[in-house]
């Protein structure tokens, strides 16, 4: 990759690194808020408050996890920028669209599918696995 290119992608993943940043955590609610009018919430409002904070702190883990992807991109730039965009299994070029659209990936489609489905075969599937 040129180093125009990999400047490119330098931007992106500096630009996406704020964003996560600017966005902070989900607040979660603490399990025992200790307040009398967390006590008096409707039964039924329960289930969906817990499956809020499943939901909240998923995104959490996530977002967490591409930072440190983000990191540890621009942290391969910074040192060796050659080897930016080379898939970190195969040594292929990874393809410019998917780069585009996640510039922190190390891995090419092909050994990213792989990869899953080596994760994926140690548990049971699950109906997201296939989106
Ligand atoms: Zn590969």
């Amino acid at each position: 990759m040129n180093p125009n290119d990999v400047e490119t992608f330098k931007a992106l993943l500096v630009r996406r690194r704020a964003e996560l940043l600017a966005e902070g955590d989900v607040e979660l609610v603490p399990e025992n808020a200790g307040d009398d009018t967390a006590r008096k919430v409707d039964e039924d409002a329960a289930p969906l408050a817990e499956m809020n904070q499943v939901i909240a702190s998923k995104r959490n883990l996530e977002r967490t996890r591409q930072l440190e992807a983000i990191s540890e991109a621009l942290d391969l730039i910074a040192e060796e920028p050659d080897d930016y965009g080379q898939c970190e299994d195969c040594s292929e070029p990874i393809k410019r669209r998917r780069l585009e659209l996640m510039p922190w990936v190390t891995l090419c489609i092909r050994c990213a599918e792989q990869h899953e489905r080596a994760a994926a075969s140690g548990r049971r599937r699950h109906i997201t696995d296939y989106k």
